[in-house]
């Protein structure tokens, strides 16, 4: 397919837009860093994973068979991304005095309801750091061999500056190795290290310490950033196509992961690096440190004084799909309330769409509203330019609805395909019904729909056996001037 060869994405290695060509032709590896499942997501985390999910639908759109593996965290993050203080999962389940695993289990349910809701696809592969300790303990032996590690009190640290000889340190978040030294402070563990620079790659457990393995280096535990590498090497390979996260991951996360890879195997990990920009609150990064997080559940409830009323989910993945990923966007009821309206309206279109008269020729270019779905995809995935181009689209499906523009048959087929295609499987949005989400309220929609269908074609025995079987289920239909409804 032509569109395929057009796509371009932004790599933050380079810091530009690059062409999109898969490393191994049968599939295209995608890893995602998942959540520290240690608490709820909030939305600022929703948006990185809605994001990404926006861009393993159109990858999978454009006809590639894509691998998706985005991890669960279940050890190794430490209070602070600079590797100190108590494991995040441990701290947890200290204060709450639960099995760690049951701090697992509880948030990576809360974690999977939450992406069902907002109608993210589930990954590939969804590996969890605990289930990969003895991946992990082998690189971690490689990148000794390689003298580019080195152990100390039963921990074993990655040696930045001797890495450093051979390959750039900081190239992906554009760090320099004399900044970071003169920026290092004095941290956790400093004694054991050569350099403050350095990180950990196991860490030696003290007695309390609960999350902890044997090694050959010790009872200890994995260093956060090591998790991800042997995740995405063992179902992804040596080197994959993308890697993402939110653009806080970049450091020191990400470029510890290059590090790590570069340093055991010999190449670097991904092709294509992709970060996420923040969500935002008043202009304020959303994040549970700073206290100002909104939970996906307040938004559909409305249970929330930033709030005027409830959202759905639709609206809130519209809301998020209405900013491009690599660009801010920043939280309001207000712009959730113009996002409500803009997602009526598309999703009104589409109930046009399939009333629409045809004629024998068009008035106008389908093929260039096609077109131009594509062309904004295409230029690192960029959704609110798509979703422009669907409001274009919208303005002549309500033409053609007013007799000012035609459009023959055969276009008309192609257009509701790539349309709703466009729509439903690569934005990702689903018809919301009247009473919400829920999968009875969609299956309603549906049914209402397929009388609608039946009406349109004149086939009244068909509509009123669906009305009166409805009836007999204790479901009232109301035919209106805006199509039916139920009660
Ligand atoms: P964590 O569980 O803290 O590792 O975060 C999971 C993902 O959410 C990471 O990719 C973060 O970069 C991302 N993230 C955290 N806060 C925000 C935010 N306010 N906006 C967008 N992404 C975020
Ligand atoms: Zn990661």
């Amino acid at each position: 397919m032509e569109a395929k060869s057009q796509l371009q994405v932004h790599n933050s290695l380079s810091g530009q837009k690059e062409k999109f060509e898969s490393i191994h032709q049968e599939f295209v590896g995608l890893y995602v860093c998942g959540p520290t499942v240690y608490s709820n997501v909030h939305l600022g985390n929703c948006r990185t994973f809605v994001s990404f999910d926006l861009i393993y639908r159109y990858l999978m759109h454009l006809g590639y068979k894509v691998r998706y593996v985005r991890n669960i965290t279940d050890v190794g993050h430490l209070e602070s991304d600079e590797g100190e203080g108590e494991d995040k999962i441990s701290k947890k389940a200290r204060l709450e005095q639960l099995e760690p695993m049951e701090i697992v289990q509880q948030y990576t349910l809360d974690f999977h309801q939450v992406m069902d809701r907002l109608n993210a696809l589930p990954p590939s592969i969804e590996p969890t750091a605990t289930g990969h300790i003895i991946e992990q303990i082998e690189m971690i032996r490689s990148i000794l061999d390689k003298g580019l590690a080195y152990e100390s009190n039963g921990s074993v640290y990655f040696d930045v500056l001797k890495y450093n000889e051979t390959h750039p340190y900081g190239e992906l978040s554009g760090r320099k190795i004399e900044d970071l030294i003169a920026g290092t402070r004095e941290l956790d563990g400093q004694d054991e290290k050569r350099n403050p620079l350095d990180f950990a790659i196991w860490k030696n457990a003290s007695k309390e310490h609960i999350m902890k393995w044997p090694s050959p280096w010790g009872i200890g535990f994995p260093g956060w950033h090591l998790e991800c590498s042997a995740m995405s090497t063992k179902y992804l390979g040596e080197t994959f196509d993308i890697h993402g996260g939110g653009m806080d991951l970049k450091f020191p996360h990400h470029e510890c992961e290059i590090a790590q890879g570069t340093a055991a195997l010999g190449v670097s990990p991904a092709r294509y690096w992709l970060h996420t920009n923040m969500l935002t609150l008043n202009g304020k990064k959303m994040s549970k440190s700073l206290g100002n997080s909104l939970l996906p559940e307040e938004l559909f409830s409305g249970n929330n004084e930033l709030l005027d009323k409830a959202y759905g989910p639709m609206v809130v993945r519209f809301f998020m799909m209405q900013a491009h990923y690599r660009s801010t966007l920043d939280f309001s009821s207000e712009a959730l309330g113009a996002a409500e309206k803009g997602f009526q309206k598309l999703m009104d279109a589409v109930r046009k769409l399939d009333q629409l008269q045809v004629v024998k020729e068009s008035s106008f270019d389908v093929e260039a509203q096609i077109e131009s779905y594509y062309a904004a995809m295409n230029d690192d995935f960029n959704a609110p330019i798509l979703i422009a181009n669907l409001f274009e689209s919208v303005r002549y499906i309500n033409l053609i609805a007013d007799g000012k523009e035609k459009i023959n048959a055969a276009d008309l087929e192609r257009w509701k395909t790539e349309l709703k295609s466009f729509i439903f499987n690569v934005l990702g949005l689903q018809i919301e019904s009247e009473s919400g989400n829920d999968q009875f309220g969609q299956v309603m929609d549906l049914v209402l729909e397929m009388r609608q269908e039946a009406r349109s074609t004149k086939n009244w025995a068909l509509s009123d056996l669906i009305r009166d079987r409805l009836q007999e289920a204790g479901i009232q239909v109301k035919d209106g001037k805006d199509g039916a409804s139920w009660s």
